[in-house]
């Protein structure tokens, strides 16, 4: 077989991008596939402003940033899906929507997917008032009514940047605690267009026509209902592993993926970093640093 790459990146985030320049530089043949824009999740992210090495930036721009980096450096980017991961006789086999690929080794650095609620009219109202993503979404509903659920950090920040955009913004979550950090909620309660309401959970999506008209939300400790009228939803509740495709036993009951130290997942050669490992922090630079680590472990494996 001839177009055998020594290594299959999939997924250009920062994690994905850091192991393939390095492996690169390295003199492997490396090819590194995204379904998406490239960047990763930092592309939905209004501002970044936690990353060492960067002062405060727009999550997009820093996407640039990081894409030019891989260009510059000469390696090869293919935009697919890969749909399926398996091993056939020691090699990796990636199906994507326009081809197959052949590695020696993978790297799997797909980040997640923002998770659903879970409720009625989810899927159909996608769209037609239902956003998972404020930077993306949030200039169609300037003026209007908009609810965010959710009370992490990548949560807060989406809802200050909505705050500046829309006329109200409602912020539910489900514990009186938010688990974003304290400066951010200060952030947020600061902003004159904000209600906050604590301990609440959604528990229905009423629509007007065929759009989104108002939410019904719970209060979890009294059981008490109210409706919001609302224009825009956005459910930022956490998010799920991109990893439906892969057909490799490496995957634990929540669909992420457990790595040694080394970043060696527990099938040979199939590496994995970035947001996709089970974790409870999820920064650009323990991304990096994943793929940094899991670059040298691929190059020890090689040469074996
Ligand atoms: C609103 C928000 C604000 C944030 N703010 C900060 C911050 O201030 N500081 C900070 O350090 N971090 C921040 N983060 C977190 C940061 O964006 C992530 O930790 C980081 O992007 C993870 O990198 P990754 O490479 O692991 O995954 P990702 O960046 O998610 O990249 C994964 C890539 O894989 C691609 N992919 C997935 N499946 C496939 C497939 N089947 N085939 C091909 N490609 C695929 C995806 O399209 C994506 O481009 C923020 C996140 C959000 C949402």
């Amino acid at each position: 077989m001839n177009n055998v790459y020594d290594v299959l990146v999939i997924g250009a985030g920062p994690s994905g991008i850091g192991a393939a320049i390095k492996l690169h530089q390295d003199g492997y043949k490396v090819a590194i596939v995204e379904m998406s824009t490239p960047g990763g999740k930092i592309n939905i992210a209004p501002r970044v402003d936690n990353y060492p090495g960067q002062k405060e930036i727009p999550g997009p721009d820093l996407a640039v940033i990081f894409f030019t980096r891989l260009m510059d450096a000469g390696v090869e980017f293919i935009g697919d899906e890969i749909t399926s991961l398996d091993k056939e006789n020691d090699l990796f086999v990636s199906k994507g929507k326009s081809n197959t690929y052949y590695s020696k080794t993978v790297y799997i650095a797909t980040g997640t997917v923002e998770r659903k609620i879970g409720l009625p009219l989810e899927d159909e109202l996608f769209g037609h008032g239902l956003s998972y993503c404020a930077l993306c979404d949030g200039h169609f509903f300037k003026g209007q009514d908009v609810l965010v659920i959710g009370g992490g950090n990548a949560a807060l920040k989406e809802a200050i940047h909505l705050a500046g955009l829309v006329k109200h913004l409602y912020v539910i979550h489900r514990r009186n605690e938010f688990r974003g950090s304290l400066k951010l909620v200060e952030e947020l309660k600061a902003r004159d267009n904000v209600t906050i309401l604590t301990p609440y959970i959604p528990v229905e999506f009423i629509k007007d026509g065929d759009k989104l008209g108002a939410v019904k939300i719970q209060n979890k400790e009294t059981n008490e209902e109210k409706v919001l009228t609302v224009q825009g939803v956005f459910p930022l509740v956490g998010q799920d592993p991109n990893t439906k495709f892969i057909k490799l036993d490496i995957l634990n009951e929540w669909g992420n993926i457990p790595v040694e130290k080394n970043m060696m997942t527990r099938v040979e050669g199939a590496f994995s970093g970035g947001d996709v490992l089970p974790r409870d922090i999820r920064q650009i630079y323990l991304a990096e640093h994943d793929g940094l680590v899991a670059a040298k472990s691929i190059e020890e494996y090689l040469s074996k």
